[in-house]
């Protein structure tokens, strides 16, 4: 908690955060997860450490940020979907979501086999490789459909955030299509989160309490060589200068 504490104190960016709304964030919601993976989690919010916690009240970024440092969260969520006060037109940010475990390891096996030793969160470098191709061939099928994606290391996998406002607009019905599309061309997507029934999706420049990494939006021409172990834009300073996974 100590750590968590640092990284929201110190070392986590509100500047960078606003940059990423681009202004634009009238309403975001925001959302924390104290200690559902971790079962660190301050004393007075045993109860709710498992909870998703949503925070929708805040003055300004600097406020978002006390109420971050009260609850000293192992993961900062935002709300995907997209109110317009003026024009009453609804929509959602659209995602892909690729996860390391989801890979099926030359070493390691598939998700089903690590579920069986009780390692279905954990994943080797080989993994991180082989979702980092992924996430890559990801992006280029995308750009043939959109102008807009950014990719973001999650601490584990990669998130490709589409930002054209033609994909916030798409139905589930459309969000739907697009996924079986995107899966039928081989890539291991959480459909959950691309549909849309999963609205929250970690915050860029947040800290990852489970691995201790800190949430990082990546150059398409950084991506081949980013390197997620060793990177130290990903690296909370608690970790120190000798940080591994
Ligand atoms: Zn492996």
């Amino acid at each position: 908690m100590e750590d968590r504490k640092q990284f929201y104190t110190k070392e986590f960016s509100l500047q960078k955060v606003a940059e990423w709304f681009e202004g634009c964030f009238v309403k975001v919601k925001f959302a924390v997860i104290i200690g559902r993976h971790t079962k660190i989690y301050p004393e007075k919010y045993k109860d709710d450490a498992s909870t998703t916690i949503i925070i929708d009240e805040y003055q300004n970024l600097e406020d978002f940020r006390q109420q971050i440092l009260e609850f000293l969260p192992e993961a900062v969520y935002y709300d995907r979907n997209v109110d317009d006060e003026k024009t009453h037109k609804g929509g959602q940010e659209l995602v892909f979501d690729l996860d390391p475990e989801n890979i099926t390891c030359p070493i390691h096996g598939s998700l089903a086999d690590k579920m069986k030793r009780h390692q279905g969160f954990s994943f080797c470098e080989v993994e991180l490789n082989m979702v980092k191709r992924e996430a890559i061939g990801l992006y280029e099928f995308l750009k043939n459909l959109f102008c807009e994606v950014i990719v973001i290391y999650s601490g584990r996998g990669f998130h490709l955030h589409v930002l054209d406002p033609k994909a916030c607009l798409l139905s589930t019905k459309g969000r739907l299509k697009l996924a079986r599309q995107v899966k039928q061309a081989g890539f291991q997507i959480d459909e959950w989160v691309t549909s849309g029934e999963y609205r929250l999706i970690r915050l860029p420049y947040s800290l990852n309490g489970i691995v201790s990494r800190i949430a990082l939006p990546l150059k398409k021409d950084e991506l081949e060589s980013f390197d997620a172990v060793h990177d130290e834009r990903c690296l909370p300073k608690f970790l120190g200068k000798e940080a591994t996974f």
